[in-house]
């Protein structure tokens, strides 16, 4: 497998070096609002140790990460009084991966809404904000 790329843009949000809309921080995680949401409310979670996807991550780690993909699918689909949640986690290019720092993708689904295209559309950061500051009440 290709060896983890400290460079990455999720490794770039998690030094503070590119802004981010962060809704939830603890010692091994940050969760923050994907900027091309397939549904509004479409969130992030990643552990802050490097690992290019799950096949290469610590088991450590991902016990750890799953807890909080858990809590903030809650209180997204509480915030968005949504029907379900989608969570989603590509591995490689070829499962449709594009950013190459482990991150599961949480999605809060109403009944007959379809999703937007993956990495579609950029959104406006005030309305992800007003967003993230929803599902942080719902934590
Ligand atoms: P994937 O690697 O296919 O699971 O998708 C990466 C996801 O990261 C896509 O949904 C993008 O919209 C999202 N994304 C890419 N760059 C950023 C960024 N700077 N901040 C937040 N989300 C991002």
């Amino acid at each position: 497998m290709t060896a983890y790329d400290r460079d990455n843009i999720f490794a770039k949000i998690l030094a503070g070096t590119i802004p981010s809309v962060k809704l939830y921080e603890d010692e091994d995680t940050l969760a923050f609002m994907d900027v091309m949401p397939q549904a509004p409310g479409h969130l992030l979670v990643i552990p802050k140790a490097g690992s290019r996807n799950l096949l290469d991550a610590d088991p450590a780690v991902l016990a750890k990460l799953l807890p909080v993909v858990q809590k903030l699918a809650n209180a997204a689909k509480e915030a968005f009084e949504a029907d379900g949640v989608y969570i989603a986690q590509f591995n490689e290019p070829a499962a449709g991966q594009t950013v190459f720092h482990l991150h599961f993708h949480v999605i809060p689904r109403h009944d007959g809404l379809p999703l937007k295209p993956h990495a579609g559309g950029m959104a406006d950061v005030e309305l992800l904000k007003a967003q993230a500051e929803k599902i942080r009440a719902a934590l």
